[in-house]
């Protein structure tokens, strides 16, 4: 675990704490609200508003967390993110080096999820954060999610910035002004007869007068709308502890130069020498900034589309299910949508989503809803529960979303998936149907693109052991249940070993070796890949510098499989740099292998990397070649020292004569291209033949040896 550091003006930003006089056994009511909505806005357990005090943290507020615990500072969450500016996402706990042992991980609440935005005091200085948080990892917090974040920190930046005002009458009556005056928001103290005792530069600034102007006008002057009896209500409602109590009233300010302003205004009072004196905090809020009305629009419409969000929808469907009748819900997810945003910048990508909200809306009839769930899912609520329905409004908005969208002057298509569930399976909460349909979607998803599934109770099951199975695959990380296997590759003209490729198995305490078959597709779409691989590279070169030195095979090298998430983290040649360095090994030792799945999904990106990595002189060999969509171009293009022909044409070539021709052609390939070339799946003398006959330089299979545990691929290929 990594403590925070502490701020250089540390001593400056502790005062600027204490001026809001709050500790732990002394919460902002008014916040409450607040932080209750933030968790129901972002579909999270937990949200909260900490100030981080020298050593302690303390909740202002929170929402979800059984006892608001008084924290050490070097444990807090919120502590890091008052460090930077940017809104602190940390999409899982368990794989950040800051957090993956604190307590509050491994222990209550079991945070895995977390999201924080800072919040300053007016001098500047960051308190606290608002916090979101989770048990489980999300993966996908938007930048529009950070901005919505950062609209609710607004809000409560308001709300402390009454309170900071009330403690400081509270603790240094005479200290009042001197805060007062420091305040961003425009802020006047008044008498019982309603006459202006002190304002500060803001307001003065907000009505066109100066502040010795103002010192002595009766409130009238600038609030003519709000009368005396009206008035008397607004500050009888308001006391010295009013945090709780403070609801915006809105007014007309009226300028000097005699146009009004629109404003909320927000009074509190407190006893002065027996005296009752009062202020009130003016905002103003000509630019639509009602900030209650802000935070209705913010807890239940999508900032983008304008769409219901999560919360309403789910409302809806309560709704719905409780009148008795059969409905159905639609999950809808577009297809690859990442790679528009990768591809053509968030913006397009924003645009898109408008385009296909309004053609969404055009098919709805009028007590229907569709409502954005975040990213680019999409949920519909019908009110037919049949089938045939639900089925016919799924191809119908899919073929829809399918036509072609222009945004950016680009014309462009996308496809989505769809997720059917029927409230007649049974009588479900809102909750649950929601559910069903997530789970018929990624059972669509998994079918490939543009497909629509419907749920059925078996989807719950698997699901259960996905999860399952996904926690083992974290323990397994944790564990070190991994091991590589490895299998030999030789030299088809000699015999001689030339090196081998290193394969994971799973030794699963329960269920044996497991193939990569049985786990790598999990392990791939989590966020377990990109470790997993560094552990990888990490044991094959090692074991590789290994065999190298003990069987005085200076040639020997070592095939190694790489993940896309390596590509992700960014850090891919640092990594291969230090395994190699750390193991004394050159970098011709090691062949990176990579498949066209990887290459085609994600061209540009990889396609740099691999160019530096190959400038390095590391190997890079093209794995299952002939099995994907690759065009030749590829191989002009990427910087390849290697084709891998796939054991499919390997294992036919003796029995179809189109597969023979694969294989010569792509020997043929290779050589003109300059690259080695190795094929795959040998099984049968007959095949070595063939395949030596056909001029293919080396090759792999079982024929050759099986993949072996270390010790026995040591004991079988390297003692003489
Ligand atoms: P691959 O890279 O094409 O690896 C070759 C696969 O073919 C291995 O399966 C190997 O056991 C199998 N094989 C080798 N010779 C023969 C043969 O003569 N006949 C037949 N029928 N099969 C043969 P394995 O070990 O189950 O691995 C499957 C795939 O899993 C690999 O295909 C590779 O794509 C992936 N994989 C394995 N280990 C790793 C790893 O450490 N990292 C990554 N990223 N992927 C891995
Ligand atoms: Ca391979
Ligand atoms: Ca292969």
């Amino acid at each position: 675990m990594r403590c925070p550091s502490t701020l250089v003006d540390e001593s400056e930003r502790l005062q600027a704490v204490e001026e809001y006089g709050l500790n732990k056994s002394y919460s902002l009511s008014s916040l409450a609200p607040v932080v209750r909505l933030a968790a129901e806005m972002f579909h999270v357990p937990i949200a909260a508003v900490n100030l981080i005090g020298d050593r302690h943290v303390f909740f202002a507020a929170s929402y979800g967390l059984e006892q608001a615990c008084d924290m050490s500072r070097d444990v807090s969450f919120c502590a890091h993110a008052i460090l930077q500016k940017e809104v602190m996402v940390v999409p899982d706990t368990a794989n950040d080096i800051r957090f993956h042992d604190n307590p509050l991980v491994t222990g209550s609440p079991g945070v895995r999820f977390y999201a924080g935005v800072p919040l300053y005091a007016p001098s500047g200085h960051p308190i606290g954060a608002l916090c979101v948080m989770d048990r489980v990892s999300h993966q996908t917090f938007s930048v529009q999610d950070s901005e919505r974040l950062r609209e609710f920190a607004l809000l409560v930046t308001d709300k402390l910035e009454l309170r900071r005002l009330e403690a400081a009458e509270q603790m240094w009556p005479t200290r009042f002004y001197e805060v007062a005056a420091a305040s961003p928001g425009p802020l006047l103290e008044f008498d019982q007869n309603f006459h202006v005792t002190f304002c500060n530069g803001a307001t003065a600034a907000l009505l066109g007068y100066t502040q010795q102007q103002l010192a002595g006008a009766p409130l009238a002057r600038f609030l003519p709308g709000l009368e005396r009896p009206r008035l008397e209500h607004l500050i009888a409602g308001s006391t010295l502890n009013g945090s709780n109590g403070h609801l915006p009233h809105k007014a007309l300010a009226l300028h000097r130069d005699g146009y009004t302003v629109p404003v909320e205004l927000v009074f509190f009072a407190w006893k002065k020498m027996s005296h009752r004196h009062f202020g009130v905090m003016l905002t103003d809020i000509t630019d639509g900034r009602q900030r209650d009305q802000q935070l209705y629009r913010l807890s239940n419409f999508d900032a983008l589309t304008g769409l219901a969000n999560r919360r309403v929808l789910r409302h809806e469907v309560a709704g719905a299910l409780d009148t008795g009748a059969d409905v159905a819900v639609l999950a809808i997810d577009l297809d690859n949508f990442k790679d528009v945003n990768d591809t053509l910048g968030h913006k397009i990508g924003d645009q898109v989503l408008c385009v296909l909200t309004e053609r969404m809306k055009d098919l709805l009839g009028p007590s229907e809803k569709v409502g954005r769930m975040g990213g680019d899912e999409f949920a519909l609520l019908l009110r037919r529960g049949e089938l045939a329905a639900a089925r016919a409004a799924a191809l119908s908005l899919m073929s829809e979303i399918g036509k072609p969208i222009e945004a950016g002057g680009l014309c462009m298509r996308v496809t989505a998936s769809c997720g059917i569930a029927l409230s007649t399976e049974a009588k479900h909460s809102a909750e649950e149907l929601m559910g069903n349909a997530d789970l018929a979607l990624y059972q669509a998803k998994s079918m490939g693109r543009n497909q629509v599934s419907v749920y059925i109770p078996a989807l719950r099951q698997e699901a259960i052991e996905r999860r399952q199975f996904e926690a083992e695959l974290h323990r397994a990380v944790e564990n070190q249940e991994f091991e590589l296997f490895y299998q030999p590759q030789v030299c088809l003209k000699s015999g001689s070993l030339i090196g081998a490729e290193a394969l994971i198995r799973w030794n699963h305490p329960q269920k044996g070796y497991l193939s990569p078959a049985a786990f790598l597709p999990l392990l791939e779409s989590g966020p377990l890949a990109g470790d997993v691989g560094t552990w990888v590279l990490r044991q094959a070169c090692s074991q590789a510098a290994a065999w190298r030195q003990s069987s005085g095979n200076d040639s020997f090298r070592m095939g190694i499989n790489l993940f896309a998430a390596q590509f992700f983290a960014g850090d891919l040649e640092e990594k291969v740099e230090s395994a190699l360095q750390d193991n004394g090994l050159p970098p011709e030792s090691v062949e990176l292998e990579i498949t066209e799945n990887i290459i085609l999904n994600h061209n540009a990106l990889i396609l740099e990397t691999l160019r530096r990595l190959r400038e390095s002189g590391v190997c890079i060999a093209f794995d299952d070649f002939g099995t994907g969509y690759a065009s030749l171009s590829m191989l002009r293009d990427y910087p390849l020292t290697q084709i891998k022909i796939d054991r499919s044409f390997t294992n036919n070539m003796c029995c179809s004569i189109r597969d023979e021709a694969t294989v010569a052609a792509t020997v043929g390939l290779a050589r003109n291209y300059d690259l080695d070339v190795i094929a795959e799946g040998v099984e049968t003398e007959e095949q070595m033949a063939r395949l030596k006959s056909i001029g293919c330089d080396e090759g792999q299979g079982y024929f050759f040896g099986k993949p072996l545990p270390a010790e026995d691929f040591r004991q079988k290929f390297l003692v003489h």
